[in-house]
């Protein structure tokens, strides 16, 4: 018996299971190219699938996601984990919910926690989903701070930052959603514009790899997988 074939081919039957959208925008999406948020949001069937290897690098995520949350509720019994939020526009789950903040869990690659560390990052502008998603989790839930913490993959390193939730930082915020209802009210097709991760939103990584679930969509490509 071997186990990896198997393994992979969990991986990738559970990525293609249907789940059912709630028909409003995920904050997770927040601060990506419009024209995904807007298809993502109408449940429009993606026509690329991440491989087996991408599939293995989020598991690795979920499960240092879910140990960082048990620790934080061990420590602080009041915790709410993955509280579920359903507002006018979006529905989301927050990964943490403590009486003053809500905070998100990230995990990154090294090379990403390496550019964190430069005295020229600024979070709002370089990690501007994340950011958005954490101040968006603690604005529906009414709380004075929003908190990241980043996890890098290898070493287990980690990086927080605390965002007080301040009228900018708040406009922010709604400055996005200002436009996704916008987006949804005319219900017209956004334009094609990666937003997100450098301008690289619709391919990543050395080998140009689809990122965009809706890339072949979008670029007229004829055939429904890559
Ligand atoms: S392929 Fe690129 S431009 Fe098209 S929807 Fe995806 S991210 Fe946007």
């Amino acid at each position: 018996m071997k186990l990896e074939p198997i393994i992979d081919k969990i991986l990738l039957e559970e990525s293609q299971e249907k789940h059912k959208r709630s028909g409003l925008y995920s904050p997770s999406s927040f601060g990506r190219c419009f024209r995904y948020q807007y298809w993502h949001m109408l449940d429009v069937p993606k026509t690329n699938f991440s491989d087996a290897q991408a599939l293995r690098v989020m598991s690795n995520g979920k499960i240092i996601h879910r140990w960082i949350q048990n620790i934080i509720k061990k420590q602080y019994p009041e915790a709410i984990l993955e509280e579920e939020v359903t507002t006018h526009d979006c529905h989301t789950f927050i990964d943490v919910v403590l009486p003053d903040r809500a905070i998100e869990i990230k995990t990154c690659h090294p090379w990403m926690f390496k550019h964190m560390e430069k005295g020229d990052f600024i979070l709002s502008r370089d990690q501007k989903p994340h950011f958005l998603q954490a101040v968006h989790g603690a604005m529906v839930t009414d709380k004075d701070y929003a908190q990241l913490i980043y996890i890098e993959r290898q070493n287990l390193l980690m990086k927080e930052f605390i965002i007080p939730i301040t009228g900018e930082t708040a406009w922010k915020v709604d400055e996005e959603l200002a436009t996704l209802r916008e987006i949804k009210i005319k219900n017209w097709l956004p334009e094609p514009i990666p937003r997100a991760f450098e301008g690289k939103e619709c391919c990543w990584g050395k080998k140009n790899d689809k990122f965009c679930p809706y890339y072949n969509k979008c670029k007229g490509v004829s055939n429904d997988r890559q």
